[in-house]
């Protein structure tokens, strides 16, 4: 039986300067949470579901429920998630009002023949399908840990993912955003893309958090698999992709395990909300550099 390895990411959009301990602990909690379940023998894709499911319902990430208005003033929402062992994938875009963002891309994946649901589709099979909705829209979102008020025009970012490998040696990876603020109505960026946003196969899971626009035009986390499956080390393949988001003007992280236990995170933004524990190492979570 294989050991486990876990990396949670808060996105990519933190400021230097400012206070993101009560991120840093969250992300503490959810990776002992999932540290747990790894131990208990739980699959990568429950995993990765469960830790991304508590980050969309905290309102303290740019996810599920601290996401923002598009600029027609309503919040459209975007994840996607992927099963290594099995290649299915599930995704969800332009989604509104649902508690849990991530479950439904998962439904996609499990409960249809189709990889990605967007728009009233999507929001249409949420309802039919009995998935958690936002009770009252109105009142529900909230600004997230380190954004301003005066920010949300801006293009803010956040998002939240996770990936891992369980005890049994399966990889899968789950990403889900309320997208960059100040979006236009309909912007799908990289997150509910299997591909750019999210991957996993029977190598590697990663998934990626930054401006969507550019992560998408390098390639995003499939560009990092498939450099890994190349024969790049793990840090040089992320690395490659990074410099290529930068190459094109954008700043992005991400996040990626692989069969063999190795953790990785990098990023060319400020810094980036992460957590990760493995059956050989401590639990470690920070904003910034470690
Ligand atoms: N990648 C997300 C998007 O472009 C934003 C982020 O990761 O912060 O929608």
């Amino acid at each position: 039986m294989t050991e486990f390895a876990i990396y949670l990411h808060g996105g990519a959009g933190p400021r230097a300067g400012r206070d993101y301990s009560e991120t840093e602990q969250h992300l503490s909690v959810l990776a002992e949470a999932a540290r747990k379940q790894a131990l208990a023998g739980r699959s990568a894709l429950d995993i990765v579901e469960s830790a991304v499911n508590a980050m969309e319902a905290s309102g303290l990430y740019v996810a599920g429920r601290g996401s923002a208005p598009n600029s027609a003033g309503y919040v459209e929402l975007d994840a996607s998630i992927m099963n290594g062992a099995s290649r299915e994938a599930g995704a969800v875009a332009c989604l509104r009002d649902v508690v849990y963002p991530i479950t439904v891309a998962r439904g996609v994946m499990e409960q249809t023949d189709h990889v990605m649901l967007a728009g009233t589709g999507a929001r249409a099979f949420a309802e039919q399908r009995g998935f958690e909705l936002v009770p009252e829209p109105g009142s529900y979102y909230r600004l997230p840990v380190g954004v301003e008020a005066s920010e949300t025009e801006a293009p803010t970012h956040g998002t939240v993912g996770a990936v891992a490998l369980d005890r049994h040696g399966r990889l899968a990876a789950a990403t889900s955003t309320g997208g960059t603020f100040g979006k236009l109505e309909g912007r799908v960026g990289d997150t509910p893309l299997i591909g750019p946003g999210t991957w996993a196969d029977d190598q590697i899971a990663v998934s990626c958090t930054g401006v969507g626009e550019h992560i998408i035009r390098s390639g995003g986390a499939l560009a990092v698999a498939l450099a890994y499956r190349g024969g790049a080390s793990l840090e040089d393949a992320i690395q490659s992709m990074l410099d290529e988001v930068a190459r094109l003007g954008g700043d992005a992280g991400a996040i990626a395990a692989t069969a063999d236990g190795q953790l990785c995170a990098r990023w060319n933004s400020e810094g980036m909300k992460r957590a990760c524990v493995a059956h050989d190492q401590p639990l470690r979570s920070a904003t910034f550099v470690s």
